[in-house]
């Protein structure tokens, strides 16, 4: 069984089914890109993952554990949410340090996270400043650091980029895979960029509609897209 496994997910508002039977196989250290049109699930299927929604039926297993019912304290995943979910009123070093405190982790050891996930990201001559006294790119930065200090299993991005101008999203999407190698970390992203899907992806899950369409390597996709939708959506001739 893989590391995380998405095994029928479904997920209601109410009388509205919005994800219909989700199968999912994530290994350890997989970069996998949820694609998929505006509105067809992908934030709703990494909600469900990092336990900020419950999942109506179905089941999320973290090595062969069920944690679908655990809270997300006790989840061994973390999220990345964009830059402007940072906290205003804290500085770089207390934002990043912030779900250490929540989990009551001791001063000392707090201090000891955020220099070093501060000194991984570039961000160690900052962490006495406000975010808006930061860059775009610094701010997704500390947004991926308040992720880091907790040191997760799975690192859970909903499109991280997508505030950002085009020169430095491509720079970005640099940073997150060498970031990625460096930590040898599992990560899902979520885009509805076909382009970063493609670049950034060693696996892709192509959505529509709250169901999957197709899940394969970017080069699997291309040459063997399964219909015309993911033929399209991918970019090539299906
Ligand atoms: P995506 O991230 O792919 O754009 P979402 O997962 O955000 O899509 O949304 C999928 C569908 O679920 C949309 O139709 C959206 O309106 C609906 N939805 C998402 N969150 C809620 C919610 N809290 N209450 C009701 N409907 C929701
Ligand atoms: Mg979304």
């Amino acid at each position: 069984m893989a590391p995380l496994t998405v095994r029928q997910a479904t997920k209601s508002f109410g009388s509205v089914q919005v994800l219909h039977g989700v199968d999912v196989d994530i290994e350890d250290g997989e970069f996998v890109v949820l694609v998929g049109p505006s509105g067809c699930g992908k934030s709703t299927l990494l909600r469900l993952i990092a336990g900020l929604e419950d999942i109506t039926s179905g089941d999320i297993l973290i090595d062969g554990k069920v944690v679908s019912r655990l809270h997300p304290k006790d989840r061994d995943i973390a999220m990345v949410f964009q830059s402007y979910a940072l906290y205003p009123h804290m500085t770089v070093a207390e934002n990043m340090g912030f779900s250490l405190r929540m989990r009551d982790v001791g001063k000392s050891e707090q201090d000891r996270k955020v220099r070093e996930a501060a000194g991984i990201l570039g961000l160690t001559d900052l962490l006495d400043r406000y975010p808006r006294q930061l860059s775009g790119g610094q701010r997704q930065r500390v947004a991926m650091g308040r992720a880091i200090v907790r040191d997760p299993k799975v690192f859970l991005f909903d499109e991280p980029l997508s505030n950002l101008d085009a020169k430095l999203r491509v720079q970005m999407r640099a940073e997150i895979r060498e970031l990625q190698k460096a930590l040898r970390t599992t990560i899902v992203y979520v885009t509805h960029d076909q382009i970063e899907a493609m670049t950034m992806a060693d696996k892709i899950v192509v959505m529509r509609d709250g169901r999957v369409e197709q899940i394969g390597s970017p080069l699997e996709l291309y040459d063997r897209p399964a219909n015309m939708f993911v033929g399209g959506f991918i970019g090539s001739p299906a």
